[in-house]
């Protein structure tokens, strides 16, 4: 892949198909470890991360203060099971992770079913299903199971056993930065401290790891930053720790939950308006799909962190189905099978329109702007010859010519001439090169940029 072609000719020629299928093996292989929000199986995730992408793996003490937060004890599982009155395992974290709840403290006690009970949660509604529960900051301990299992549960004395351990140690995240040609970044945040999930955490994983396997190779106006950090913890210790790289993000989105069937989302920031805003709006309007705009509400994945006041960070939220929309949402039916090759591919697609569209977007100016300068003079009705609707093409350069007056963007003059940006950006480009069309003063993108543009 030549770097000399950037982030907008890769959106165009990508196998997204070949990269779906690959970011579901991917999902398939992080699917059995169990993580929580620090811990050896997150560690073991983020280190599977590193052998696809040069992410860098950040310990941050156990007590550690992280802005109202502290940095809790570590936690480790080696086994954890119930004994049935006949001595047999008839709850087993070994055969599924989510059968312990996580940050359970260890124990062994025996006890009767009643009291067993206690402790035991199912999903009355989906009684085949196990049940994903937590409980980070309250030191208790407990298991989850089918309701049909626990429905045959018979009377008597069982063994409740779990073998794992809080103590002091870190938590972990991981992190890559793909400089680019400005030290402006677009930060991409995914949760990573799920264990036996799919859709909710382990696409998000699978989808930044592809992006920066392919981001990687081509020219990049923006720095990106990718953050894999576990849920709000994870994100607080970053943004503790990062008050500098946070004045540098522009642009930003939280990824998750992008391998269901379901139609494409995008929730807004907090400023509602920012450019990151409008550039998924916008995208998603133009792709032909059943889509859902959303605005900002403080609840849900990261989004709530780095939209919390103090920060205010354009960062929205590009998912399929978002959390606790989906039935399968934190239980064993999100699993691999959930996820579809499919789904990944066309999420894939989305995040890098709407990227291409940050990449290529900027307010130049008109240079002939009394009278419309004659275009077939400087061969511009030529130059989209041959184009499947040249009609379209040089309505978008009226467009661009019209309104590029220092005060709209390309992605405004998009939104306001109802064309795609892709379109606008391509006349943009040939405009650009004809002289007719000049960096605005107050951006200060180089005009080479647009120039480079592939427009073949
Ligand atoms: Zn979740």
């Amino acid at each position: 892949m030549s770097v000399s072609s950037g982030v907008a000719s890769l959106a165009a020629r990508v196998d997204a198909d070949g990269a779906g299928r690959e970011m579901h093996r991917f999902v398939e292989e992080l699917y059995p470890i169990c993580r929580s929000i620090t811990g050896e199986g997150l560690r073991a995730t983020l280190r599977a991360i590193a052998r696809r992408i040069p992410v860098t793996i950040r310990e941050v003490p156990s007590g550690t203060r992280v802005l109202d937060w502290i940095v809790p004890d570590e936690w480790n599982v080696e086994d954890a099971y119930v004994l049935g009155p006949d001595g047999s395992r008839v709850i087993d974290f070994r055969r599924h992770n989510l059968h312990l709840v996580n940050y359970s403290e260890p124990v062994a006690a025996r006890l009767p079913l009643a009291e067993l009970k206690k402790r035991l949660f199912t999903l009355p509604d989906h009684p085949r299903w196990i049940p994903y529960r937590t409980s980070y900051y309250d030191r208790t301990w407990g298991f989850c199971l089918s309701q049909e299992d626990l429905d045959v549960l018979p009377d008597g004395d069982y063994e409740a056993v779990v073998r794992s351990s809080l103590a002091p140690g870190s938590l972990t995240y991981g992190e890559l930065l793909l400089p680019g040609e400005t030290e402006d970044e677009v930060l991409l945040s995914t949760h990573c401290c799920h264990p036996s999930l799919a859709n909710d955490n382990l696409s998000g994983i699978a989808l930044s790891t592809a992006l920066a396997e392919l981001l990687a190779g081509v020219r990049r106006r923006y720095s990106y930053r990718f953050l894999f950090a576990p849920g709000t913890i994870g994100a607080i210790a970053w943004l503790a720790a990062n008050e500098a790289a946070v004045a540098r993000v522009r642009h930003g989105l939280v990824v998750a939950c992008v391998g269901d069937a379901g139609p494409m989302q995008y929730k807004k920031s907090r400023r509602g308006d920012a450019e990151i805003d409008r550039a998924a709006t916008h995208v998603l309007a133009h792709a032909g799909r059943e889509h859902r705009i959303l605005d900002f509400t403080p609840y849900g994945y990261d989004e709530r962190q780095y939209g919390s006041p103090g920060f205010d960070l354009p960062v929205g939220s590009l998912t399929r189905t978002p959390h606790g929309k989906f039935p399968e949402y934190h239980t064993s039916a999100d699993d691999p099978g959930f996820v579809r090759p499919e789904a990944l591919a066309e999420s894939l697609r989305v995040y890098l329109d709407v990227l291409s569209v940050l990449e290529e977007n900027r307010t130049l100016r008109n240079t002939s702007p009394k009278g419309e300068p004659q275009l077939g003079r400087r061969g511009l009705y030529r130059a989209i010859g041959g184009l499947p609707d040249p009609g379209a093409h040089a309505l978008a350069m009226l467009w661009v010519l019209n309104l590029s007056d220092g005060r709209h963007d390309l992605l405004a003059i998009a939104e306001r001439s109802g064309l795609a940006f892709a379109q606008i950006a391509a006349a943009a480009g040939k405009l650009v090169e004809s002289g007719l069309l000049a960096p605005a003063a107050a951006d200060s993108a180089p005009a080479a940029a647009v120039k480079s543009r592939d427009t073949q």
